[in-house]
């Protein structure tokens, strides 16, 4: 069959970026193919420094259960290793003071755990697990400029060393498999146009949302609270967003968010001022006994986009996209790093599958599928944000009973228990949206009242 991916994956497998996405399914393809090349722009530094293929390593990244669960089905002991390394554990509600939808959620016993730090660290534990493995192979300081074979197979990928202008040598480097895992920003539509074949359609859904980032250290007086972060979520109704998550080394990263025409400011001074614009002063007043420890960064790329290549189109055998290359969403719902380890899994179940030699169309459903909850959850919300544009931001038929259900979710999750647990499962894929029509929940969310919540920010747990 032309389109069977050949012995399941057979001899070579090249992966197109060294990041989380491409790590993990260079993981997996070391399970089925001889050997596995990972080509990456980057030369990767020798620490847990950040590097400018992953310009959003600099700002708050947060590890939810879905994303701990398939890490640790990936690289066995791995949320251990990274707890070791420091990264800080945190208990949702219990630890935290957030604001969401006018409501200070009540701060009862955690039903869900995220994992804050340096998205340095993690990438670069995760580099350490992978690139042990000896049948993985990496080309640093070597970009992708485009694929080899046609319309119904590739062949493999053309590369260029970085830093060689533009009429430099391409060489080749043969495969029976490329995996496309460069990120949001992939080439892969000229580099299928290249070889005849076409481009995926992007389906796309944009609320301008932009982020600035400081590093801060904050004075061991600093009165307050027992909570190990704020997190101040924006909504349709207050689009202006605020965290305060520590590192795990004494300091803290702040993001502030706000919408196009009125990001938050990478200038020094006005970042603190920018941050005065949240419903309650909170994160203003950490920040005015904080200390700054780095430059304000900014990042304006942020769109969910998700590229059909389920759907048809004259696509050739051999050719994957996974990770952020295959659907990128709004950093705000924390979901990016876990559905890149969610599909690599998908990857896994895929090739492994006893009943059928998998074509490239039906791995790359697979692929897809991993990350539909992520993109309903993203995409759902950000319909309503003021101002989204994109194809995704037009209503569909259920979006309004849908919607009208979701809002009696939210009312009751920042009181009830009952609620807010599956609530906060689904958000962090570990459950399923259906979970949110369970029997007793759907009780809770259709007749029980809206429980009270705390008047000020609940700065201790009693
Ligand atoms: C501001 C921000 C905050 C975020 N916060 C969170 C969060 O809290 N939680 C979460 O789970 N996710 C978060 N994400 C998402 C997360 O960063 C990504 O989903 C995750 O990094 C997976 O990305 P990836 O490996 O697909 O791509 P990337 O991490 O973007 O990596 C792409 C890689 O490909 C390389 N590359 C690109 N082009 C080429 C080429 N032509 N040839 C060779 N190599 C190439 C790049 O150098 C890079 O190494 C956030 C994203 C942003 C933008």
């Amino acid at each position: 069959m032309a389109d069977e991916l050949g012995g399941r994956v057979a001899r070579h497998a090249v992966v197109i970026g060294g990041s989380l996405a491409g790590l993990l399914a260079a993981r997996v393809l070391a399970e089925h193919a001889e050997r596995v090349t990972v080509v990456e722009r980057d030369r990767f530094p020798e620490g847990q420094e950040a590097r400018p293929g992953v310009p959003q390593g600099r700002h708050l990244h947060v590890l939810i259960a879905g994303g701990q669960q398939a890490l640790d089905e990936l690289l066995p002991g791995f949320m251990a290793e990274l707890g070791e390394l420091g990264a800080p554990k945190v208990g949702v509600p219990e630890d935290m003071v957030q604001w969401q939808n006018g409501q200070w959620f009540r701060r009862t016993p955690a039903t869900a755990h995220f994992y804050t730090g340096p998205r340095p660290q993690l990438e670069w534990l995760v580099r350490q697990r992978v690139l042990a493995d000896p049948r993985i192979e990496l080309v640093e300081g070597t970009e992708t400029v485009g694929l080899t074979g046609d319309s119904s197979r590739v062949r493999g990928v053309r590369l260029r060393e970085r830093g060689a202008g533009a009429d430099k040598e391409t060489r080749t480097l043969e495969a029976d498999l490329v995996v496309d895992a460069s990120g949001r920003s992939t080439k892969a539509a000229d580099w299928l146009a290249g070889i005849g074949a076409e481009a995926p359609h992007e389906e796309t859904l944009d609320t301008g949302l932009a982020y600035a980032t400081r590093v801060y250290r904050s004075p061991a007086d600093v009165p307050g609270t027992d909570a190990i972060g704020y997190y101040v979520v924006p909504s349709p109704d207050q689009v202006y967003g605020g965290v305060v998550l520590p590192l795990g080394d004494g300091r803290h990263l702040v993001t502030l968010s706000g919408l196009r025409g009125d990001e938050p400011p990478t200038d020094e001074g006005a970042f603190e001022d920018y941050a005065k614009r949240l419903p309650h002063p909170v994160v203003s007043d950490w920040l005015a006994r904080a200390e700054p420890d780095s430059p304000v960064y900014g990042f304006r790329k942020t769109s969910n986009i998700r590229r059909r290549y389920d759907r048809p189109g004259r696509r050739p055998a051999g050719f994957l996209a996974t990770g952020d290359a295959l659907c990128a969403f709004n950093p705000i719902y924390g979901q990016g790093m876990a559905v890149a380890a969610l599909t690599a899994v998908a990857l896994r179940r895929a090739l492994t599958d006893p009943k059928r030699t998998p074509t490239t169309r039906q791995v790359q459903r697979a692929l897809l599928d991993a990350s539909k909850q992520a993109w309903d959850i993203s995409a759902g919300a950000d319909k309503k944000m003021p101002g989204a544009t994109g194809d995704a931001a037009r209503p569909g038929p259920a979006d309004k009973a849908v919607g009208w259900y979701l809002r009696r979710v939210q009312e009751r999750a920042a009181g009830d228990p009952v609620v807010g647990a599956p609530f906060r499962a689904a958000l962090t894929l570990t459950a399923p949206l259906t979970a949110l029509f369970a029997p007793s929940v759907a009780r809770a969310v259709l007749f029980g009242p809206v429980h009270g919540t705390p008047a000020e920010p609940p700065l201790s747990r009693n």
